[in-house]
């Protein structure tokens, strides 16, 4: 029998399991930050699916499955999403870049995090006008953008 399992995270982002028992109800704190562990998106209550296990097939070595940036259901950010953009809107606030350079930076931020046509020119905008704060933005950016725009921004 295939089964799908369900991935239990903290509000910041630590993944405590992707194999969690579907039906069982998730309780408790995060062992890392101490933040409520949640099983499903705060704002549509869809549950964050882990690991599937297809019966029949080998598995070597299985994957685990990564901590979601944005519900798929309602296309949300999760908190641990939405805490790390937050966090680089106050860098941009907090930097002395002028306003129309911060706006572009800002609006920039979602195509950083997921996917889009417009990812690599945002990377390429963060690389270009966010020079000043990029030293200190590295740790958030790491753990949202994508492989690629990691290293487009930060090429050594
Ligand atoms: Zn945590
Ligand atoms: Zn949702």
């Amino acid at each position: 029998m295939d089964i799908q399992y369900k991935q239990i995270i903290c509000l910041n982002g630590h993944q405590l399991t992707d194999g969690a028992d579907w039906n069982k109800p998730v309780t408790g704190y995060c062992k890392k930050c101490g933040k409520k562990l949640i099983d499903s998106c705060p704002n549509c209550h869809s549950v964050i699916r882990g690991y599937y296990y297809a019966d029949g097939f080998v598995v070597l070595g299985r994957h685990s499955v990564s901590v979601p940036k944005y519900c798929e259901t309602c296309g949300k950010p999760f908190p641990w999403t939405e805490t790390s953009i937050k966090a680089l809107e106050n860098l941009l606030t907090l930097s002395q870049l002028d306003q129309q350079e911060q706006n572009e930076l800002k609006e920039a931020i979602p195509d950083l995090v997921s996917d889009t046509p417009k990812t690599k020119l945002a990377a390429y905008k963060w690389k270009k006008f966010g020079k000043p704060i990029l030293d200190v933005a590295k740790d958030i950016l790491v753990g949202i953008a994508t492989e690629a725009t990691i290293k487009t921004i930060y090429p050594n």
